[in-house]
């Protein structure tokens, strides 16, 4: 069984087919990548060969490099790694010379590619090499290279080829932020040559009527010039300058893939070809290297894919969704029911009120018209999708509904009545979840008449764009209920982890002493700009302040009181509230009444709030900035500690990818426990220590990160399989 296998036509065309076994999709492998070079070698030495057209056996061209291999390589160490990628860049520069004499660049053979769909990363960098890109016209195909959203950059050629081909200016879009195209997009981009209805047909037209200079790449030609201007000249010049400013704006400094890939591009644009490529092979091993592009891979993409697929799904039968109901048609009702119609579930959608519920199919509409604007989205596509929406305020519509989700207002006499409603009309055998964000599931599920049927799905706010799901087992929460919920989540693509039950479940209990903290340090005088830009630094998409003014400092007030009501004497936050109350009190109630921590113009953030120094006195000493960092990153990383000890979360993948995509929390360190274990568990114990004998219990190091320091161990060597801490 191999990757590729060729076929030789009578036409003299030799056709290579990409089709690796057992699975739905091609990646690369090593072995992939030496079997490829091989049949080249044969169809290069064979003269009844005239060309080669290289496809895919499956719908897809490629998606990419098998990661999974990625993280093999790095046990070699740097030397490893380079060699190899210099393998790599030593069969695609065979195809893309193809045989001729390197002087008089004659003698090669024509080598097209054809995709029939999606082509990611290396199944970009492939074809890249090749003399001439054929797609067909699918425009559900993705083509680009996507490398540096887990942490890496395209280092078989993609960077060195795609400058080359475009220059820099338009290349930036493709390789720093991993912009994806459809075949016709990337043709007009320049990345692709030619969409056909019968690409094959159209690839083997071309090869076999090719002349020797189609197969000249224009940087091997004489007198070639890089589009835009290399950087010395005076266009190339502001080009760089741009760039470099703007990577170290968007990354903060914090993602080293970006900084290399420029590194690559710059360096390489100033000698010839074959020693850029060295250059990126450099660059390449070096970000591989990093811990942050180990665990941005394995956060990223292995886990969450494994996540996605089920790792913790109960082992009971399909559970998909056919009918759903969704009671509430609020800001989170109105999502919920559209990203589940635009998944192909029908949905009944139910407010009070028949004018609420109307407004909350409107919302799906305004999405859809959006999309129809932008291309993205068909009348027809728009007319299915609001076609599978029922607004309503009768129960009785509900019924055949084989899950029901909630979101009727925070208030569990509310949720009650409607659980009762629901129920009253549901199937026996149907799910009831709520997604409230701070009751408890079990206290809520004392209104149902089938607790094992009661759980929690916890969506994020705006539920089009948020990734997470955050699926809460009760006391009582059966099997059927997590498999039906994560079935759900599954069809409308998003990630979902599965946590117990506990106050603020896992995301909210780690995000709220993140704003906490940075709340303390405005009472204690430390300077806004430092604690925002401490947090932006680190990695954190907001600062805690911004934040808070983002989800409103109102909300702020009714979390803290109620929360104080329900901990009583053993409520901590005190000095927190002092402030978020005076702030209510001054009206400044966040971005939404245009005054908070920041001062806003219709909407737009300005600079931060001066009124605040009257208040909070910034102190005459100011914290060093890592300091900051410190307390601001871990005071979130020790929440998740303790819900995992807690048995709260029980698998740390889901912690890590729980973080990145729930709250945002610093992506280039892989999440949480990633960060606990690129900082050394060693070092946190250090940290914490000295963070708790000054601010006390907030910053106590668990007894299980004192474990695994004081074994010398790390939480992904220990727990990196879904392993429990109970295991332990
Ligand atoms: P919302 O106020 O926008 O919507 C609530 C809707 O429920 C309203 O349209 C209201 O008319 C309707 N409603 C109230 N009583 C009802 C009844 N008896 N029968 C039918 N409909 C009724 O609130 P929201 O922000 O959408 O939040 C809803 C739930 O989602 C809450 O439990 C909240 O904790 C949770 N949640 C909110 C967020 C967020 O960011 N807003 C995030 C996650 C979870």
């Amino acid at each position: 069984m191999t990757d590729f296998t060729c076929d030789l036509g009578a036409d003299g065309v030799a056709v290579i087919t990409w089709d690796v076994p057992g699975k739905s999709m091609n990646v690369m492998s090593l072995e992939g990548f030496a079997q490829l070079s091989a049949l080249v070698d044969g169809c290069l030495a064979d003269p009844a060969c005239k060309g080669i057209v290289l496809t895919s056996g499956k719908k897809d061209f490629a998606g990419g490099m098998d990661l999974n291999v990625i993280a093999k390589m790095r046990e070699g160490g740097a030397e490893a790694i380079f060699a190899g990628v210099m393998q790599m860049h030593a069969v695609l520069r065979k195809i893309e010379r193809a045989g001729m004499d390197p002087k008089t660049l004659k003698g090669g053979k024509p080598i097209a590619c054809v995709l029939p769909g999606t082509a990611l990363g290396i199944g970009l960098e492939l074809p890249l090499s090749c003399h001439r890109i054929f797609a067909a016209e699918n425009p559900k195909a993705k083509i680009g290279l996507p490398e540096i959203m887990v942490g890496i950059f395209p280092g078989a050629g993609g960077t060195t080829r795609l400058v080359r081909k475009m220059g820099a200016m338009m290349a930036a879009p493709f390789l720093l932020e991993g912009k994806l195209s459809d075949p016709k997009a990337a043709k007009a981009a320049g990345i692709i040559d030619e969409v056909s209805a019968d690409p094959m047909a159209a690839a083997r037209d071309w090869v076999l009527n090719a002349t020797e200079a189609d197969l000249v790449k224009p940087w091997d030609a004489k007198g070639y010039k890089m589009p835009g201007g290399a950087p010395y000249h005076p266009a190339g010049f502001m080009t760089y300058v741009g760039a470099s400013a703007m990577v170290s704006a968007k990354t903060m400094g914090v993602y080293p893939a970006a900084k290399a890939l420029l590194s690559a591009v710059y360096e390489g644009a100033l000698v010839p070809f074959d020693q850029a490529l060295r250059i990126e092979a450099r660059w390449f091993t070096k970000v591989l290297m990093n811990p942050s592009s180990t665990a941005m891979i394995r956060s990223l993409f292995i886990n969450k894919e494994a996540l996605e697929k089920g790792a913790n799904r109960p082992k009971v039968a399909d559970q998909s969704v056919k009918k759903l109901g969704v009671l509430g048609a609020g800001m989170m009702g109105a999502g919920i029911a559209y990203v589940s119609a635009n998944a192909g579930i029908e949905v009944v959608l139910i407010d009070a009120s028949q004018e609420a519920a109307e407004r909350g199919k409107a919302y799906a509409t305004g999405i859809l018209d959006k999309g129809i604007q932008r291309r993205k989205v068909t009348e027809a596509k728009k007319a299915e999708v609001l076609g599978r929406i029922t607004a309503t305020t009768d129960y009785a519509a509900l019924a055949g509904c084989d899950l029901v989700v909630e979101a009727v207002f925070e208030d569990p006499a509310v949720k009650a009545e409607v659980t009762a409603k629901a129920e009253a009309v549901i199937p026996e055998t149907a799910i009831f979840a709520t997604n409230t964000s701070t009751l408890p599931i079990s206290g809520l599920a004392k209104a149902s008449q089938r607790p094992a049927h009661f759980i929690g799905i916890h969506f994020f706010s705006p539920v089009d764009k948020m990734n997470l799901v955050e699926i809460i087992k009760g006391k009582d929460t059966g099997e059927v209920a997590v498999a039906k919920a994560l079935d759900f989540v599954r069809a409308i693509r998003k990630t979902p982890i599965v946590v117990n039950d506990a106050r603020f479940f896992y995301a909210n209990r780690c995000i709220i002493p993140y704003i906490n903290e940075g709340i303390r340090m405005v009472a204690e005088g430390v300077n806004p700009v430092l604690i925002e830009n401490a947090a932006k630094l680190v990695g954190m998409p907001l600062g805690p302040l911004q934040l808070v003014d983002e989800t409103s400092i109102d909300l702020g007030v009714k979390i803290a009181k109620a929360t104080k009501a329900a901990m009583g004497e053993a409520y901590p936050d005190g000095a927190v509230d002092a402030v978020v109350f005076w702030m209510a009190e001054q009206g400044r109630l966040g971005k939404k009444a245009d005054a908070g921590f920041y001062t806003y113009d219709a909407g737009k953030r300005g600079g931060m709030w001066e009124g605040l120094a009257a208040q909070y006195p910034r102190a005459a000493a100011q914290p060093e900035l890592s300091h900051v960092q410190h307390r601001l990153l871990m005071v979130q990383v020790l929440e998740a500690v303790r819900a995992f000890e807690q048995g709260v979360l029980t698998d740390i993948r889901e912690g890590d990818v729980g973080a990145i995509l729930g709250w945002g929390f610093a992506p280039w360190s892989g999440g949480p426990f990633a960060w606990l274990d690129i900082l050394g568990a060693a070092r946190a114990v250090e940290i914490c220590d000295a963070l708790s004998a000054r601010y006390g219990a907030r910053f106590e190091t668990p007894a299980l990160l004192r474990d695994i320091a004081a074994k010398g161990d790390s939480f992904h060597a220990r727990f990196g399989g879904g392993a429990a801490a109970k295991a332990a």
